[in-house]
């Protein structure tokens, strides 16, 4: 894979930094290399096994990463931060015998392990020195797993994404290309890494370019402002949320210190937004302050990215642009008829390298997601204009919730709540939020009196994901069909 091939190029430069430490490409090369040899140790590892990643965003999760691919196995990102409960349907569903483990978060890993499940620690590099690394690398193959993520649908609990070496490969060249990575560049990445955001299209990219990425665990808009105006980095990516919140930041800043961060923005060379629909509003207030237009692209776990704003060239505010090189896209009207007029709304459809090969052992809804012809069906509902460039509509489920860049599923959450003794109905939608994107919203019918805090808290322990303001409202009845559907269209807050 190009990401492992290329390390030895940029041997000498630093290739992570986290809280003030540098790790170079040689030494990420090697750390990973020993860790693939550890890990090849049996002898029995068969290419394209889930092998699962628990590590914060640190430079033991790039050397798992790696050390993973090297053997040529299947990382499966797992985020610390979710609960136990979703943390365990992902070990059982990927049949998962083994997970790397950073030593900082061995206490969760333990309450994961089983007699079929195996904890294996993410020894340092010092600890690792002396690893004979004659085992690698090992024979792989293009239509092996390299990658699984997690992702919610319409239906069920979230699904494990396969996507190969070659579609691995295919997206991150596609972008190294579309937005002119090079050696020089510098980045941080606030994203979560057991997404398809964080880890392909800013992390691999990054580190297959021979750039400099700092590592971080949580996003906090004073450190994003400091190395921009700083110009410790020119590469920043982020949701539509983040940069509502830096620009909210910015606000709160005397007017010394707002022009100068405006003056390091400007200076940065690629700033991109993705995984959720930037507002035309905070694509002007976001120029305004930084002189920036946003590259706005638009992507999937299934795919990574198929379309984007050009790097040189007019950015349209509210558009996502044109297929990437080698990404085929159509659109499609509910009885798969496709449309070939202008700006007529139809399912978006994307076929090409990029694309991923199946949900993990669910070969019913892998079949489902594409057409007779071998087009994925992404769902999304867009129009292209006159000049070819598309515009997202939204999902044609109202039961897929984008809220601040996450894909969360209404059904899932009405599940969770109806396990609360006293939730007897419930409804969950989303609602326009200029911050968030979108809020969660559940109606629910409940026969005893129930605070919000309540139901935040209960929510919470079982979806840590969904740390989102939620808005709650209590009704009599639910609107439904004859057939007995909630008809969610009258949900209205
Ligand atoms: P995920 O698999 O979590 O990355 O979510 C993919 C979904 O995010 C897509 O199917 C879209 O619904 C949405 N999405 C991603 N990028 C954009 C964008 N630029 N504009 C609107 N929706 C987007």
């Amino acid at each position: 894979m190009l990401t492992i091939k290329r390390l030895k190029e940029h041997s000498l430069r630093t290739a992570l930094l986290q809280q003030g430490r540098a790790l170079n490409y040689g030494e990420l090369d090697t750390w990973s290399s020993a860790i693939a040899a550890t890990l090849l140790t049996n002898g029995s590892l068969q290419s394209g096994t889930p092998i699962g990643l628990l590590a914060p965003a640190s430079f033991e999760y790039f050397a798992g990463l790696l050390g993973i691919w090297k053997a040529g196995a299947m990382a499966v990102p797992l985020q610390p931060a979710h609960p136990l409960e979703e943390l365990k349907h992902i070990v059982d569903d990927a049949s998962m015998s083994l997970i790397l483990t950073a030593p900082a978060l061995q206490a969760l890993g333990d309450q994961l392990t089983s007699p079929k499940t195996a904890l294996w620690p993410i020894k340092s590099r010092q600890e690792l020195d002396r690893t004979t690394t004659e085992n690698i690398p090992v024979e792989c193959h293009a239509g092996d797993g390299a990658l699984m993520i997690y992702t919610s649908g319409t239906t069920g609990k979230p699904k494990g994404v396969v996507t190969t070496r070659a579609a691995l490969e295919a997206q991150i060249e596609s972008l190294l290309s579309a937005w002119q990575w090079s050696e020089n560049d510098s980045t941080l990445n606030v994203l979560p890494l057991h997404h398809v955001h964080g880890v392909v299209v800013l992390a691999c990219c990054a580190l297959t370019a021979g750039a400099r990425m700092e590592v971080v665990e949580k996003f906090q808009p004073e450190l994003v402002w400091k190395r921009i105006s700083t110009q410790a980095i020119n590469v920043f990516m982020a949701v539509p949320t983040v940069y509502a919140k830096l620009v909210q930041h910015w606000q709160t800043q005397n007017p010394e210190v707002q022009k100068l961060w405006s003056e390091g923005a400007k200076r940065m060379r690629l700033m991109v937004s993705g995984s959720a629909a930037l507002p035309v509003p905070l694509f002007e207030s976001w120029k305004k302050i930084s002189s920036q237009p946003l590259l706005e692209r638009y992507g999937m776990t299934e795919m990574g990215i198929a379309l984007s704003n050009p790097y040189a060239g007019v950015r349209k505010a509210g558009y996502v642009g044109k297929p990437l090189a080698g990404v085929e896209v159509r659109l499609a009207d509910e009885g798969g008829v496709v449309l070939t007029n202008p700006n007529s709304a139809g399912e978006l459809q994307v076929r090409g390298p990029i694309v991923f090969r199946e949900y993990w052992r669910k070969p019913e809804a892998t079949a489902e997601s594409f057409t007779a012809d071998g087009w994925f069906k992404t769902g999304d509902i867009a129009e292209c204009d006159h000049d070819g460039d598309y515009k997202i509509l939204g999902r044609n489920s109202q039961d897929i919730i984008k809220t601040g860049g996450y894909k969360v599923s209404a059904l899932e959450i009405e599940n969770v709540l109806l396990e609360h003794p006293v939730v007897k109905e419930v409804g969950v939608v989303g609602v326009a939020d200029d911050t968030w994107g979108e809020r969660v919203a559940a109606f629910m019918v409940c026969d005893k009196s129930i605070t919000d805090d309540e139901l935040t808290a209960f929510l919470q322990a079982k979806l840590a994901r969904y740390k989102i303001p939620t808005v709650w409202r209590r009704v009599e009845a639910l609107p439904r069909n004859a057939m007995g559907k909630v008809l969610k269209k009258k949900l209205v807050i």
